[in-house]
């Protein structure tokens, strides 16, 4: 069985990731059970770069095999942004309502009330003998300027999808996994890890 370190402390991401590779020979483990590490720095230009960085730094830190993400939301009417500083969009320790407020003002910036918009997703592994695996997942919808419903996170109560004329705000987990970047990163990796463990 190969024991795969997934690069973060949310657990969230940790029970994902167990359930999207539960047909695979892996092990998953935590950040968090290898007690204090530094951080990683996550100064690339894309989410790929910024994956790749994580799981190279990490699996040298633990000397295993590493598994890591990074994602966001690049909305079109505003050039691709906030894409890499999601996060952040609204300064360094924003949370979720200054971020969306803050995504608001930038349509109103525009005259617009709604644009085509992106979330992205991209996972990248790193093994101990160098080797990489990378994939991306992508979900298109629409942002609007308000919000509906009370589920996920993030950007979620203003990206809307009109095929199931509901926000990601408004759907199930197990529906949003079906849709989101994430959901669709993790298929495209579990299928590379097949093949790669093969
Ligand atoms: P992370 O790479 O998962 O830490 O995500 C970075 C940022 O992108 C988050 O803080 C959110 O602002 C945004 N983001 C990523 N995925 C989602 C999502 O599924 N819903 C809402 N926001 C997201």
């Amino acid at each position: 069985m190969k024991k795969i370190i997934v690069a973060t402390k949310n657990q969230g991401k940790v029970r994902e990731m167990i359930t999207a590779f539960k047909d695979l020979d892996v092990e998953l483990h935590s950040l968090s059970e290898f007690g204090a590490l530094p951080d990683a720095v996550e100064d690339g230009m894309t989410f790929a770069e910024n994956a790749l960085k994580k799981a190279s730094f990490y699996a040298k830190e633990t000397n295993c095999a590493c598994l890591a993400d990074d994602s966001g939301l690049e909305i079109d009417v505003l050039d691709g942004a906030p894409g890499i500083y999601s996060a952040r969009f609204a300064g360094y320790h924003a949370d979720d309502a200054a971020n969306n407020r803050k995504m608001v003002d930038e349509l109103a910036k525009k005259d617009v009330t709604s644009s085509r918009a992106h979330y992205v997703c991209a996972l990248a592994f790193v093994d101990t003998d160098g080797s990489v695996l990378e994939c991306e997942g992508r979900c298109t919808g629409q942002i609007r300027n308000f919000a509906k419903g009370d589920g996920g996170f993030g950007y979620d109560p203003y990206f809307y999808l009109p095929q199931l004329d509901k926000t990601m705000a408004q759907i199930t987990l197990a529906e949003k996994n079906a849709v989101s970047h994430r959901g669709a990163a993790l298929r495209n990796m579990e299928n590379l890890l097949r093949g790669y463990l093969k």
